[in-house]
């Protein structure tokens, strides 16, 4: 064993079942380990790295800016957040932002401000937040509560009171726990990503949209995994015809450097006042000029290219040789064996230099880099075909 698995093994702890590779560089989308071995990375580290590795163009905005200001406390002003939040807000129509480092922290700001809301328009009792089976929204105690999952509930309990979960795609079932609580939000993915890959459908968004008005709730559309280009359109709610009240985001949005993004729709864009929220890090200067570089890019003629490559890899898996299924939007695909089990296919794709990352229900799940050049597609998908065919 290597000396980096060696010390991994010894201090760290055993929160994740680790593949047997040590990866020491990357360029676009092919990653190299210790031997020198390559690999072509249909992972993006959890579709974090939208451009793929030491992209170029992000790394010079990241540099210039830690040339200038690298860090400094959220009691000044500084440029890039404000250029950032400009930007997000002008592309999504909503108004405010918050900043954090993380999904899960992104989706606590919205749990407090949806609490907020709820107390402050309709009384003290009207917090509960209904949520969805098989969704994910995070790790702290109160996105774990949100986590429509119980497997990753066990022996944490009591988590945060407050979450009911619905059936994603029964709309009857949002109706049945509005009737029984105090609800001031409904919080979805429009594809549910760890939960196996699945896209709810737009009748059930058309009718909770119609619902949430009818009723005063808001929407929180959690697009930790679906934003930020991945589902080709800037955020996925774009393609399903609506505007959250609040939109959180993660992952991709700074290529590679940790942010969480909390959008504030109208009705809760002054929900906050000074105090109320806060972080350390949040609006860092660095992480924030890289993701502006990374905005800018996520413009129609890459939304374009992320969609042909979206239509090709399905186009290629539906039908093929040990395919039950495919599912997903855009460059977010969940691929069902008929047989076999995803992880043993990801162990198998690794040995042939590819990196696939699985989700719940057995499925085999790629998130590429939006600018995966086809040549490296074309390649990682034939080692998969290839891979799913031998059961
Ligand atoms: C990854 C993810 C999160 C959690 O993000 P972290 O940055 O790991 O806290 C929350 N929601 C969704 C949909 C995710 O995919």
């Amino acid at each position: 064993m290597s000396t980096i698995r060696q010390l991994d093994e010894t201090y760290i702890a055993k929160t994740y079942g680790r593949f047997p590779v040590t990866l020491v560089s990357g360029k676009g989308s092919v990653a190299k380990d210790e031997a020198g071995n390559e690999y072509i990375d249909m992972g993006a580290g959890i579709g974090v790295n939208v451009f793929g590795y030491s992209d170029d163009t992000w790394k010079e905005a990241v540099i210039a800016q830690l040339d200038t200001i690298q860090h400094t406390s959220n009691l000044y002003y500084t440029g890039p957040c404000a250029k950032l939040a400009e930007a997000l807000c002008t592309r999504t129509g909503l108004k405010k932002v918050f900043y954090c480092n993380s999904g899960a922290e992104a989706n606590e700001c919205a749990i407090k401000a949806a609490r907020r809301y709820g107390q402050t328009h309709k009384g003290e009792d009207w917090y509960t937040i209904i949520t969805l089976k098989d969704s994910f929204h995070g790790r702290t105690l109160s996105t774990l509560a949100a986590t429509g999952q119980d497997a990753f509930h066990q022996l944490f309990t009591p988590l945060t009171p407050g979450f009911v979960h619905a059936e994603a795609n029964n709309i009857e079932s949002v109706k049945e726990l509005l009737k029984t609580h105090h609800v001031c939000a409904v919080m979805i993915e429009c594809v549910q990503g760890e939960g196996g890959v699945n896209a709810l459908s737009k009748d059930f968004v058309q009718e909770l949209v119609s619902l949430a008005q009818e009723k005063d709730f808001l929407i929180i559309d959690d697009e930790v995994q679906t934003g930020n280009g991945r589902t080709g359109s800037l955020y996925a709610y774009m393609q399903y015809d609506f505007l959250p009240d609040i939109v959180t985001t993660a992952k991709g949005l700074g290529g590679g450097l940790p942010i969480g993004v909390t959008m504030l729709g109208e009705k809760v864009q002054d929900i906050f006042k000074p105090g109320d929220n806060g972080s350390t890090f949040g609006g860092n200067p660095a992480v924030c000029a890289g993701a502006l570089s990374n905005l800018t890019r996520l413009d129609d003629a890459m939304m374009a290219e992320v969609n042909a490559k979206a239509a090709w890899i399905r186009r290629e898996l539906s039908g093929a040789k040990g395919v039950a299924s495919v599912s997903g939007l855009g460059l977010m695909i969940g691929i069902e064996p008929v047989n076999a089990k995803a992880s043993d296919i990801a162990a198998k794709c690794l040995m042939k230099g590819v990196l696939v990352l699985t989700a719940k229900g057995n499925k085999v799940r790629l998130l590429p880099a939006l600018n995966i050049p086809m040549a490296d597609l074309e390649k990682a998908i034939a080692v998969l075909k290839e891979v799913m065919a031998e059961e």
